[in-house]
């Protein structure tokens, strides 16, 4: 593809960075990225990036609309492409208010700055420009035992984030529909891999099994999520706002469901053979049980049939593989991890042992 310009909102943060880091290395376009650097933001994550010449940062807030109308008068981006976001559920449970300020108010803040440049562009640029909308497959709500989440799935979320990516999600269809917008959207499982902020499942789970500190998971750990790698993540986001149709949605997912209680033993016996106990026995040992989170959703899984058929893309990573070299990314980087760990205000939201 010929080399475009791209705004990237949330580019310091775990799939932000991932997408900045690999369009520097493998295609020829300008990245800007917007970025706010709350707390779950990392510049260490693009420092190898940092001085790239296609590369510039900006610290600010999707929610200024002066901003970002500068930014995109100035950068006169071809592709828009929407990370931003608060993204951690226990978050939004004890603290709801800025999920919606940033997942709603910010997209629609975007979306309307967007839509006054996009209309501003000569008519060659117009036809090329996309909005791409980066969303979740929590916005579907909980599966039971069987079925899978696709693109026409009935949107039912049940948790403060998901309920705030809903409502970006129906204000970027809504700002298509209406003006025309060209809008793309996608909806993505759960994601793992490096550069992962330690408030999430995996990330925690290796750094508290480092410090042989307990392994806390959630009610019975029989909760299911579809587990797909960053970087399989990151190029189904090229794919779409290079190659998708205006006004489509995508969903992605890794066809790899595990339990939670799964994903905790499968990160402990990789750990055991990396870096074994000093005091004998498995990291396993120290899985414990605490009282579930309020309206946990029991189960997620994505059919990403409609990616794979019209696009081309699949999963690369085996979730075995991808979750072995995780393993290993965070036992050879705690130079990454450590500075977070002392600075980092801990969730509250992971309860007692039951
Ligand atoms: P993250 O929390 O790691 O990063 C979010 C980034 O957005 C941070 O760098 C933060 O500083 C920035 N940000 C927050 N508020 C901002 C604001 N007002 N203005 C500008 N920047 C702001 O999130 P992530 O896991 O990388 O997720 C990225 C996107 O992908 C989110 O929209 C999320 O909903 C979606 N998503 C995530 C997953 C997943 O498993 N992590 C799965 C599906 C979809």
């Amino acid at each position: 593809m010929n080399a475009k310009r791209i705004l990237i909102t949330g580019g310091a943060g775990f799939i932000g960075s991932a997408l900045v880091r690999q369009l520097l290395a493998t295609t020829e376009h300008e990245v800007l990225n917007l970025d706010a650097l709350t707390y779950a933001a990392v510049p260490g994550s693009l420092a190898a990036v940092a001085d790239h010449p296609r590369y510039r940062f900006v610290q600010g807030d999707i929610c200024d609309p002066g901003l970002v109308r500068q930014l995109l008068t100035q950068f006169q981006p071809d592709i828009v492409t929407h990370l931003a976001a608060e993204s951690h559920v226990d978050r939004s449970i004890d603290a709801p208010g800025q999920f919606i300020t940033t997942n709603v108010v910010g997209t629609c803040n975007l979306l309307q700055q967007c839509l006054d440049y996009w209309q501003g562009l000569p008519a060659e640029a117009r036809s090329g420009f996309r909005f791409h909308h980066i969303s979740t497959d929590e916005v579907f709500g909980s599966l039971g035992p069987t079925g899978h989440f696709h693109e026409q799935s009935p949107y039912d979320p049940r948790s403060p984030y998901s309920a705030s990516k809903a409502g970006a999600d129906h204000l970027v269809r809504a700002w298509g529909h209406t003006y025309g917008l060209p809008v793309l959207l996608t909806n993505c499982s759960n994601n793992y891999g490096p550069f992962h902020y330690p408030e999430k499942l995996i990330p925690l789970t290796i750094i508290r099994a480092l410090g042989e500190q307990d392994l806390p998971v959630y009610g019975d750990g029989q909760n299911i999520r579809d587990w797909l790698h960053v970087e399989d993540h990151v190029a189904a986001l090229r794919l779409v706002f290079e190659t998708g149709a205006p006004g489509e949605t995508y969903a992605i997912g890794g066809n790899a469901e595990r339990t939670n209680l799964a994903v905790v033993q499968a990160i402990c016996d990789e750990l055991d053979r990396l870096v074994p106990r000093s005091g004998g026995g498995t990291y396993r040992d120290l899985i414990g049980f605490v009282a579930d989170r309020p309206g946990h959703d029991r189960r997620y899984a994505i059919d990403a049939a409609k990616i794979t058929r019209e696009l081309g893309w699949t999963p690369t990573v085996a979730f075995e593989q991808g979750i072995a070299a995780t393993v290993r990314w965070y036992v050879e980087n705690r130079a990454w991890w450590e500075p977070i760990m002392a600075r980092r205000d801990p969730t509250r939201r992971l309860g007692t042992r039951t």
